[in-house]
């Protein structure tokens, strides 16, 4: 769907940006509030740290079926993804992505700074903590002193900048790990590849679909890939290189991986992270908030879907869309006290008909 893909905007301007509102977290929830927003006039910026939009939906259940959207008796998670996107689109939200919201405190004079792992910073009047179950984050190798080579030998990422041709690589880890392997070793004829892609899985048997299979097999055939079994138990360095990966065999057997560079491809786990030290009262590990207002206990901040908790919460995405429409409404009373936050009907208002561009000529 490149139609509704959200377009990334700038990152690390010199001035914060200002903004009404805030939306940390691209999922379901924090996609619908930015409709809920853009209904009632406010434009959102959204921030998340995985590099699309969709949350668990597209993370975890991308290809699945979801049955309990009402009025949508079927769709998987990323349909209901690509439908959020497509629906916000009349409110243009300004998305940054593939960074994390690290730091938020409170201004004296109301509203809120905030900054993310790259550098952008915002100063929002409102913020929507939409954060789910935390950020999702590439799962580590867990190698002593692995840490060190982290961003020039070891990735968990590759960037468009980061470039591996004429490099002795591996690739270590689960399922997307093949996806990369052939991105690896599949480039464009004129692409300078890498001298050599091997692929390291704990297991001889890969979990796969048959075509994939057929095509990694292809692959080694060619030459253009390796595939070897066993964990990595050990690094071997020179210097300040790392030079080969000590990996152990079904049978024990300790034997040294030559490498230039590590792609670790573990899969992704959600972290509360930096969340808890935000001065937000937190119930097992999850934010309480009012159920008339969907606001946390610091002013000017809300909190919808997974991430909060209140008596009766369900998990669900439904209580998700309810729980932003109030939200939505209790921060336009904030931002704007001196303008009639009425409801209005989609179906009938011309004034929302003009905000989702829908209205006739
Ligand atoms: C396998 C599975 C099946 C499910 N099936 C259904 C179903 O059929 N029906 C249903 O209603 N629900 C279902 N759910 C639950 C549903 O997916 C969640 O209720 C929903 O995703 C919650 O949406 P959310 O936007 O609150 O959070 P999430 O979807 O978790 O999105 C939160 C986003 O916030 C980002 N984030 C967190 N912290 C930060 C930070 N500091 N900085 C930047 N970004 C951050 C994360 O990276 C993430 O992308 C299912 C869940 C799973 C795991």
């Amino acid at each position: 769907m490149p139609d509704t893909a959200p377009s990334a905007a700038a990152t690390s301007p010199a001035e914060p940006i200002a903004t009404d509102a805030l939306v940390i977290g691209a999922g379901p929830a924090g996609l619908f509030q930015a409709f809920e927003l853009g209904l009632l006039g406010i434009h959102a910026h959204i921030v998340d740290t995985l590099g699309h939009a969709g949350g668990q939906c597209a993370e975890l259940y991308g290809d699945k079926p979801i049955y309990d959207i009402p009025g949508l008796p079927f769709c998987t998670g990323q349909e209901l993804v690509d439908r959020l996107l497509l629906q916000i689109k009349p409110f243009a939200p300004d998305f940054h992505l593939a960074q994390e919201v690290t730091a938020l405190a409170a201004l004296p004079e109301g509203g809120f700074a905030v900054e993310t792992s790259r550098g952008t910073r915002f100063a929002a009047r409102t913020v929507f903590l939409a954060a789910g179950v935390g950020a999702f984050t590439p799962r580590r190798l867990k190698v002593a002193g692995i840490e060190a080579f982290e961003g020039t030998q070891v990735f968990h990422r590759l960037h468009p900048s980061d470039d591996l041709s004429g490099q002795r690589v591996v690739v270590g880890g689960d399922d997307a790990a093949l996806e990369r392997v052939f991105a690896l070793a599949e480039a464009p004829q004129q692409a300078v590849l890498p001298q050599s892609v091997t692929l390291l899985h704990r297991r001889a048997v890969l979990q796969a679909t048959p075509e994939r299979l057929a095509r990694f097999e292809a692959l080694c055939g060619s030459g253009a890939a390796r595939f070897q079994v066993g964990q990595v138990t050990g690094l071997r360095t020179e210097g300040k290189r790392l030079v080969a990966l000590e990996v152990t065999d079904p049978e024990a057997a300790v034997t040294p991986l030559p490498l230039d560079a590590l792609v670790v491809m573990l899969g992704l786990s959600p972290r509360l992270g930096p969340l808890a030290e935000w001065g937000l009262a937190l119930e097992r590990k999850q934010v309480p908030v009012n159920t008339a207002t969907f606001a946390t206990t610091l002013p000017g901040l809300y909190a919808v879907g997974d991430v909060n908790t209140y008596p009766g919460k369900k998990k669900l995405i439904l209580s998700a869309f309810h729980e932003c429409t109030l939200a939505a409404f209790a921060a336009a009373e904030r931002l704007f006290p001196d303008r009639p936050t009425t409801l209005q009907y989609t179906t009938s208002s011309s004034e929302l008909h003009r905000r989702l561009g829908v209205a006739p000529a």
